[in-house]
């Protein structure tokens, strides 16, 4: 299981970030995570890209 941090500062980085309810998103009331990404499906990125992100962000 991701951590609700994790999954904000991953999605922070991802250029293939896609909110799933662009209202919601933009008007401050959904936070950007992979959580309330089009692409996080069944608890995982189906881009493969978590992991990624995550090892670069690490190394920074
Ligand atoms: S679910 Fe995948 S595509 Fe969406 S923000 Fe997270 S890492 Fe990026």
């Amino acid at each position: 299981m991701l951590s609700i941090e994790k999954k904000m500062i991953v999605a922070d980085s991802c250029l293939e970030y896609e909110p799933k309810n662009e209202f919601f998103m933009y008007s401050g009331i959904l936070p950007k995570s992979c959580a309330n990404c089009v692409n996080y499906r069944d608890s995982q990125c189906s881009k493969d890209l978590f992991n990624n992100i995550c090892n670069n962000i690490e190394k920074n």
